[in-house]
């Protein structure tokens, strides 16, 4: 796919959103040029295990130019996913692993494409094994692969725009830490993992690190770690050098605002707790200074 391919789309779509941001200015001026200048993410409130009430789990989406790589489909973001993109029309869905509070949303995302109005075709999808086999358990009878282009992870690809690497970090099942790079902006996301060094790999210099705050009662002093808390993704996002810090993934009940406070001991940036419909721009000076950071 050509960028001439993905541009005009974003533009009609901030419209139809009233979204006002720096980037949106800038394209409508200079509509051939600036993707350095647009990107933005979406995202719910994003628990862990499973969905509070009138909320969901880990889902998120960014677009670059109208170029839409959806991460994660757990349980309930596929509804407000579909309120923002008209038929989930994602170019990619990456999917960190196969527990349900991550995946589950895909099936409903299988059966659009196959039984609801006809769509651009095949959706490119990037997940470890297990994610497949357990969709296939819930469509024993249909063709999965007539609806996803499937490809293994962990694994590096290019994405439309978007080059996309791995970390294989620590969870209870194979669970991959997706790095998503443009030419001027990076953004990684752990997935479920607890703390490991290639933490600080994956998320080095990126302009935004959304990262597993779970913070599930008794966590640190589990005997084998599976997940973060709030306290440790700050020291990871700031061992990283991120420049921001989405928390995700908070166990049923958690407060986000001492998720917030517990991060920003160890991180000096700017700190978001996911919440349903949050947007988070990446600003133009940034993308600037961080394309000077990578040099
Ligand atoms: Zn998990």
């Amino acid at each position: 796919m050509t960028p001439s391919m993905w541009r005009g789309t974003t533009r009609s779509r901030m419209r139809a959103h009233g979204t006002k941001s720096r980037f949106s200015r800038k394209l409508a001026s200079t509509p051939s040029t600036s993707s350095w200048a647009s990107v933005w993410h979406w995202t719910v409130r994003s628990t862990g295990a499973y969905p509070e009430s009138g909320q969901a789990c880990s889902g998120f989406l960014i677009d670059w130019d109208g170029f839409r790589v959806v991460l994660d489909l757990g349980y309930a973001p596929l509804p407000r996913l579909l309120a923002h993109v008209p038929d989930a029309d994602a170019h990619a869905v990456v999917i960190t692993h196969e527990h349900p509070d991550h995946c589950i949303d895909l099936h409903g995302l299988f059966r659009i494409r196959r039984y609801g109005p006809a769509t651009a075709g095949q959706v490119a999808l990037y997940c470890p094994a297990g994610v497949l086999a357990r969709l296939e358990g819930l469509e024993p009878d249909a063709d999965l692969r007539s609806v996803f282009d499937v490809h293994d992870l962990p694994g590096s690809y290019q994405l439309g725009p978007f080059a996309l690497s791995c970390r294989e970090l620590p969870h209870i099942v194979p669970n991959v830490g997706v790095r998503l790079s443009t030419q001027t902006a990076a953004i990684a996301y752990t997935g479920d993992t607890g703390p490991d060094p290639l933490l600080a790999e994956l998320g080095r210099n990126a302009d935004l690190y959304i990262v597993d705050a779970s913070d599930r009662p008794g966590e640190s002093d589990q005997p084998v770690r599976n997940l973060l808390t709030a306290a440790e993704a700050g020291q990871w996002a700031a061992k990283a050098g991120a420049a921001r810090l989405l928390l995700t993934h908070f166990w049923p009940g958690n407060d986000r605002q001492a998720a917030i406070l517990a991060a920003q001991r160890a991180f000096g940036g700017e700190v978001f707790a996911a919440e349903q419909d949050l947007q988070i721009s990446l600003a133009t000076d940034h993308a600037r200074s961080t394309q000077q950071r990578d040099r």
